[in-house]
This record gives structure tokens, C-alpha cells and sequence, in this order.
């Protein structure tokens, strides 16, 4: 089923929704842009039709609505503890496909790590819908298309907007009866079939490979380059890294909540252990995790897909001007002259 709404009908269709649902979307938040007089799009609650920025990426991802940077796990006494609540009423996310695609990306990490669930994320999680929004061709650090996340068949409406209004596909009955007696027309939704940028992702299937890839110089220009400042994987739609912290409310150590707050492997430290003992101690090393974690490492443990969506949003924040994309196509190039010298051998 297929719809034309212009803006006052599109802002009926808002209204009805968020009766039955939170509704998130991409929205502008003025002047609290990383530089003075700059914006910043994020996730959050809509309820008009002009809250909603489509026509651009947002520089965060919709991961934030089911993971904050920090939420309440639990409150504590002295002699009991009291669990957080979850969402009241059900969810409709507002995404692009590479959104949609992070979400069975995290899905697998929170909820199908070595057996344990994480009920935080699968409280959320088991109450969203999502709401695909037609990507406009996405900017040039996007690369999607590279990553096979340019497409989904996981929603229950979707969105094409314009100036004048929205274009919606109904492909969920639960949401039929929100378009009431409106005239039927003919939409399906488009996919990006091509990117700007393309992306060679490394074939690491050999672990000879793999060991002479972990001393590569190519590594090292990243101790004078990053800052380790975490932003790339704040922003990233499917890094999951996070810490736990207590806050205590009062002069009583022992009341208080326990918040679990986003970290990120890319900071100093992240990795420590006692004694002091750390693994990556180097913006190299840490760089290098992240790297072959994000297209190797998950993908040899959950099997279907590589940890990267495309969405080029950790480029996008990088102070450094740290591009993924290169990063990935340098690991590729440093990958084929590795199995050129081993075949010399
Ligand atoms: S690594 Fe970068 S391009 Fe890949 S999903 Fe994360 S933010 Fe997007
Ligand atoms: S790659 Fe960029 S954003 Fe990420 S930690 Fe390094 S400097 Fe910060």
C-alpha cells in the first residue's frame, strides 16, 4: 500500500503516531554544533513533520535511541537495589537503511554474545519499529553500497520525503489504520545502488597474513595522527563500548545509581587491567583494534557480515580528518603486497 501526504497530512500522520508511539528522527539542534555557530543532527523524539531532517545524514546514529550515552542501570542502598525502567509505550525509529542494518549488527553483540542477553538493550530493542527513510545518495564519506548495507526489508513503512510532503510504503497492518480513507498511490521505496567512495575490504582469511599485517608500518602514522579522543567511535552506528559508573547522590557512599556511559577502545587506558597491564598502549595499536575488529574480527564470530555499515560518520567527526574509508584501503593495499612477499617465499 502506498500513499502521497502533503506537509499538513504528513503532520496528521506525526500526530497520530506519537499518540501510540515515540516517534525518533533525525533532528537539528541549533548552535550546539561542535564549532561555534555549527549544528548538530541527532536522534530524538519528533512531533512535527519540520522537526525532521531528511535531506542530510545525521552526524550521530539512531543506535542512540536504544543505547544512550548514558542510562540508569540500576539504583542501590545500603541493603537493596532496585532495577531501571525500560520504555513505556513502543517505539518507531525513522532510519536509512544503514541505520536499520547497524541495528542486526548490535543486535547480535548485545543479545547474542557468548550466550548472555543484555536485557537494556533487548527491553528497547523487542519495542522498535523502524520507519526507512529513503536515502537521498547519502555524501561522499559514505560507502554503503561497498558493505551491502544499502538495502533493508526491515520495516514497517516507508519514507520518501520532499519539500511538499512524504511519500510512504505500508508494509506492517499494525499501521494501516492510520491512513484511514486516503487515496491509494503508487510508491516503493529506492535504494543507493552506487557510492562516490568504494571501499576494498581486506580478504584476511590467512592467519600468516593476519600476524604480519599486526607489525605493518602502515600502522604507525596513527601515533602522530590520532588523539585517541573516542569521537569516531561515539558516532560510529555500531561500536558498543561502554563503562560503568556509580553516582552516588548524597553524603551516603552506599545510595546511589550505577549508569552505564558510552567509552570507546580508541581511548587511552580503555583496556587496562590491574597492575596496570595494557594491551594496546599505542594510538597504533588501539587504531589497528578497531580496524580488524570492525572487518575482520566480528565478522569471524558472527558470520554474516562485517562490523561496518558504511555510514562514514566516524570520518565525519574525526578531528584528525582520520578517513575510514582510506584507512581500509590502505589495510587492503598493505594486505595484497604481505601476500606478494609470502608467495616470493
Ligand atoms: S566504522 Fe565508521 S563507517 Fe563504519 S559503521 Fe562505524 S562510523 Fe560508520
Ligand atoms: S580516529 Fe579520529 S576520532 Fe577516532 S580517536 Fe583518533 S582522532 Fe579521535
Amino acid at each position: 500500500m502506498g500513499y502521497t501526504l502533503n506537509r499538513q497530512q504528513a503532520d496528521a500522520l506525526l500526530a497520530a503516531l506519537s499518540k501510540d508511539y515515540t516517534v525518533y528522527a533525525p533532528k537539528r539542534f541549533l548552535n550546539q554544533g561542535r564549532y561555534s555557530a555549527t549544528d548538530v543532527i541527532r536522534y530524538a523524539e519528533v512531533e512535527r513533520f519540520e522537526d525532521i531532517v531528511w535531506q542530510t545524514k545525521s552526524d550521530y546514529p539512531a543506535k542512540e535511541v536504544l543505547t544512550p550515552i548514558q542510562q540508569a542501570l540500576f539504583y542501590f542502598t545500603e541493603d537493596e537495589y532496585r532495577e531501571s525502567k525500560g520504555p513505556k509505550k513502543p517505539i518507531l525509529i525513522l532510519a536509512r537503511p544503514c541505520d536499520i542494518n547497524a541495528q542486526h549488527i548490535q543486535a547480535k553483540i548485545y543479545a547474542g554474545n557468548g550466550g548472555y542477553t543484555d536485557l537494556y538493550y533487548e527491553r528497547v530493542r523487542e519495542m522498535v519499529k523502524f520507519a526507512m527513510m529513503e536515502c537521498c545518495g547519502g555524501d561522499d564519506t559514505c560507502f554503503c553500497v561497498s558493505m551491502g548495507t544499502n538495502k533493508t526489508s526491515d520495516y514497517s513503512l516507508a519514507f520518501k520525503f520532499s519539500d511538499d510532503g512524504v511519500q510512504v510504503q505500508v508494509t506492517d497492518n499494525a499501521f494501516a489504520s492510520y491512513f484511514g480513507d486516503l487515496p491509494q498511490t503508487d510508491y516503493t521505496p529506492s535504494f543507493v545502488e552506487e557510492n562516490e567512495l568504494k571501499v576494498t575490504v581486506p580478504d584476511l582469511s590467512d592467519k600468516e597474513v593476519r600476524k604480519a599485517l599486526k607489525s605493518h608500518p602502515m600502522w604507525q602514522e596513527f601515533n602522530s595522527r590520532c588523539i585517541s579522543c573516542g569521537a569516531c567511535t561515539v558516532a560510529c552506528s555500531t561500536c558498543t563500548c561502554f563503562t560503568t559508573r556509580d553516582v552516588i547522590y548524597g553524603d551516603n557512599p552506599e545510595v546511589g545509581e550505577r549508569r552505564r556511559v558510552t567509552s570507546s577502545c580508541q581511548i587511552a587506558g580503555f583496556d587496562q587491567m590491574a597492575g596496570q597491564r595494557e594491551f594496546r598502549s599505542t594510538a597504533a595499536d588501539r587504531m589497528r583494534y578497531k580496524v580488524l575488529h570492525k572487518f575482520h574480527d566480528y565478522k569471524a564470530r558472527f558470520g554474516d557480515s562485517h562490523m561496518c555499515v558504511g555510514c562514514g560518520r566516524c570520518t565525519h567527526r574525526c578531528p584528525e580528518l582520520i578517513s575510514i574509508s582510506a584507512t581500509v584501503n590502505k589495510v587492503s593495499a598493505a594486505v595484497n603486497e604481505i601476500k606478494a612477499g609470502l608467495a616470493q617465499k
